[in-house]
């Protein structure tokens, strides 16, 4: 990354103790498992949608954001808000900001749809169509959280509190926030599509089957990518099938490989479009071994190119993350094991 790509620039100063929050944002960082670079009185992070740097500046200290565009420069600094809270309650609130922050009634990864196709093109799902100014759902990240208002109540959508936190609406007003994959998007983002496995006990799956017309929040996007390597090896449930299809559909021809996905139902396969070097494998829950076990035997032939890509129930999401860090064949940015649910 270059700071020339990253143009919109803010900058805070707090006159609080240096060395505290120094101190403060280094063991943050560190639990979060980050990689940043430590210059004893300059901390420098490429989180990935921009730079932040916290610096002491005589009895000050200064944080210097520097994104590609405002909206990415607003989560920059969401992010230093939530890292001061965890300090001291108020703390966000004397930051003083002279950079060009774009102002906003509500989060910028806030976007409102509508349910304009409800269709089941693949068995054990239904595809909705969502209609709105989509575009940004379609960079940076391939979900999204789908905010689904209660039954009968007028929705309530998060705002945001003076120092740029978001509000999420409470009690009554409280909404449902699963997390989606962006399974197809419009090139001029004005509609997208998601499955919805119809797992039978979410809210989600009884919602969708019927949502036609519906208002929706979303944001995002957030989270996974395209495995840039040229042996994937790909592990999935049914949640994970439309992250799978989509990864698979925009693989290079070259690319070879192995994906496993397991199914509840031999009725679930569907046809997918992938590179002829990709085996694709199902296999069935409770009667095939699980899908962790197959993963985990994997990893013996993973070579220091591969990627590894794993996203199922959370219990065994956990197990296959230890075995992965245990055997250390890949670096971080070769591999993703996510949740997707939990049981
Ligand atoms: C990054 C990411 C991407 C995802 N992409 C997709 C996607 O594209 N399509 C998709 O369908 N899902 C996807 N999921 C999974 C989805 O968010 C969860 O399944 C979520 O719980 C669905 O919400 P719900 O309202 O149906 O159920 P919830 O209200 O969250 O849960 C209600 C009950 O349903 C159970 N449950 C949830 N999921 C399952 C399941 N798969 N099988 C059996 N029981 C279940 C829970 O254990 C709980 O008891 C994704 C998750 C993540 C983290």
């Amino acid at each position: 990354m270059s700071f020339a790509a990253f143009p919109a620039l803010a900058r805070a100063t707090l006159a609080q103790d240096p060395a505290t929050i120094l101190d403060h944002f280094r063991a943050r960082l560190r639990a979060e498992d980050r990689t940043f670079e430590d210059r004893e009185t300059e901390l420098f992070v490429d989180t990935g949608i921009g730079f932040i740097t916290v610096r002491a500046e005589g009895d000050l200290v200064a944080l210097l954001l520097a994104a590609a565009d405002g909206n990415k420069a607003f989560i920059l600094r969401q992010a230093v808000v939530l890292h001061l809270d965890q300090l001291a309650p108020g703390l966000a609130e004397r930051l003083v900001w002279d950079g060009p922050l774009p102002e906003f009634n509500r989060p910028p990864t806030f976007r409102l749809a509508r349910v304009a196709a409800v269709s089941h093109p693949v068995p054990g799902f239904a595809r909705l169509r969502l209609v709105g100014d989509l575009a940004c759902m379609g960079v940076g990240g391939m979900h999204m959280r789908v905010l689904i208002p209660p039954d009968g109540r007028l929705p309530v959508w998060p705002g945001l509190d003076a120092a740029g936190r978001t509000v999420w609406p409470l009690g009554e007003d409280k909404l449902h926030d699963p997390v989606y994959t962006v399974r197809n998007i419009a090139s001029d983002g004005s509609w997208l599509e998601i499955d919805v496995f119809l797992h039978g006990q979410g809210r989600t799956c009884h919602w969708a089957p019927a949502a036609l017309g519906a208002e929706v929040g979303l944001m995002g996007p957030g989270g996974g990518g395209f495995p840039e390597t040229e042996r994937l090896f790909m592990f999935g449930d049914e949640t994970a099938l439309p992250a799978m299809a989509r990864i698979l559909e925009q693989a290079p021809a070259q690319m070879q490989g192995r994906v496993v996905i397991e199914i509840a139902r031999p009725d679930l396969r569907q046809a997918l479009h992938h590179p002829q070097g990709v085996v694709v494998d199902w296999v069935l829950r409770g009667e095939d071994a699980p899908l962790a076990d197959l993963a985990e035997a994997a990893m013996a032939g993973l070579g220091v190119e591969d990627y590894f890509w794993f996203a199922a129930e959370k219990a065994a999401a956990g197990r296959v993350r230890q075995e992965l860090r245990r055997r250390a064949v890949l670096p971080r940015n070769q591999c993703y094991v996510a949740a997707y649910w939990e049981a």
